[in-house]
């Protein structure tokens, strides 16, 4: 058997090109969008403290301006690296072009292990990989924000150390930031609540209702916040997991309480109890037999090697890439319902929008509104890439390819080469 290529940029490539096909794109309508348009490494020293001086590989990569200022967060894992963070750049560039907001796309990251560090030593880290990519970042040019391991505190930082070198504050050069120095209402809980929206979406197209049993990879900000807006929808929600543990309760479980157990156990499940729930390992939560599935933590999750044993009906991925693409095509012969990542999770990205254009505008807008424009984005791309889903008979992911690509490409023929 051939070893599954689980390199997530060639895995996008893969997905472009074929989407150029289907399009009828020439390979010259597109073959700038192969490549990132810049991409930063920097070696970023930090005093630990132990007084030891550690040097952490960071990294910052622009893959398309063409539809406007460059835009994605920032992940502090032991797993980030270029193919990674190209991938997940040009994700970003996918999903902004698929809920239409005026922006390209862009990814940042540095290699470490977060949970290991001192809040001392993360924040030393934040501040100089922000120095360090300073060139390259503002609110006319790109937009950091929080993805896996960094938070409001982290953009905050980021914020602060960009501000201070230009000598004037600069909020609108990170979204996700507390609301206090200008993040959004709303925020917080908007890629979980897209989530959520998208759920909603999916099985109203399928004429299902929510009397549905669902199980969450990942509890973090969108896991979390996904599991209890689902619960608070009657959904029942019988397997969660994050990195210390998964669990299990065929009844349904009470994700309240599993909220506020994480929320003072270092943000882990790792020994939460409530009557009938059971430890299980994370293969067995994302082949449980339930009606939906929500990757919501990290890619290449579902590959070869289990998607045969998946038993969900519909996949909604919460996580960016957590499909492989071979898993994809097993997926797809099995006429599983895959939502894909580009669409699904696309709230967070157009809430960080929002929080945008209030900073641009020194404006501030109530939750109610930035709750129901976020709806209105997320409900009009799902139609968008359903109608194309339909009228062509391919997959979700192919039609919100199709639909991002084709606004891209467009984009990229108006302006042109320069010079
Ligand atoms: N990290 C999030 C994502 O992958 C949010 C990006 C943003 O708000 O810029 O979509």
């Amino acid at each position: 058997m051939s070893k599954e290529k689980c390199n997530p940029y060639e895995n996008m490539l893969t997905m472009l090109d074929k989407a150029a096909e289907k399009l009828g794109l020439e390979y010259d309508d597109y073959v700038g969008l192969r490549y990132p348009e810049r991409e930063l490494t920097v070696s970023v020293p930090v005093e630990m403290d132990n007084g030891k001086k550690v040097i952490f590989q960071g990294y910052r990569i622009h893959h398309s301006s063409t539809r406007g200022p460059c835009k994605g967060g920032v992940r502090y894992h032991p797993s980030v690296d270029l193919e990674e963070v190209k991938a997940l750049a040009a994700w970003m560039t996918w999903k902004c072009a698929v809920v239409n907001i005026p922006y390209g796309g862009a990814k940042g990251g540095v290699k470490c292990e977060p949970e290991k560090m001192s809040e001392n030593e993360l924040r030393k880290l934040t501040r100089r990989y922000t120095a360090m990519i300073l060139p390259i970042i503002g609110p006319e040019k790109d937009i950091p924000a929080p993805d896996v391991n960094t938070n409001e505190q982290v953009m905050a930082w980021m914020m602060d150390t960009f501000s201070m070198l230009k000598g004037y504050a600069v909020p609108g050069v990170v979204t996700g930031k507390p609301v206090d120095i200008g993040g959004s209402l709303g925020r917080a809980e908007a890629t979980g609540r897209g989530v959520m929206i998208t759920v909603l979406n999916v099985i109203d197209k399928l004429k299902l209702d929510k009397n549905m049993s669902i199980a969450v990879q990942g509890f973090g900000n969108v896991g979390g916040v996904a599991a209890m807006l689902l619960s608070e929808q009657g959904f029942k929600i019988v397997g969660i997991s994050d990195a210390s543990c998964a669990l299990y309760k065929k009844e349904g479980i009470d994700i309240k309480s599993a909220l506020e157990y994480a929320k003072n156990n270092n943000r882990m499940l790792k020994g939460y109890e409530e009557e009938g729930i059971a430890e299980i390992t994370n293969n067995e939560l994302l082949c449980l037999d339930v009606d939906i599935l929500i990757p919501a933590a990290l890619e290449n999750q579902i590959t070869k090697k289990n998607a045969s044993d998946i038993r969900a009906k519909i996949i909604v991925e919460a996580a960016n890439g957590p499909t492989t693409n071979e898993a994809d095509e097993i997926l797809e012969k099995r006429n599983v319902i895959m939502v894909p990542d580009i669409l699904a999770n696309a709230g967070g990205v157009v809430v960080s929008y929002f929080e945008w254009v209030q900073n641009e505008q020194y404006f501030m807008w109530d939750e109610d509104y930035i709750n129901s424009k976020l709806k209105g984005v997320m409900d009009k791309a799902f139609e968008e890439v359903w109608k194309i889903h339909q009228e062509n008979n391919v997959s979700l992911r192919m039609a919100a390819y199709m639909v991002a690509l084709g606004r891209v490409a467009k984009a990229k023929k108006i302006r042109g080469i320069f010079p």
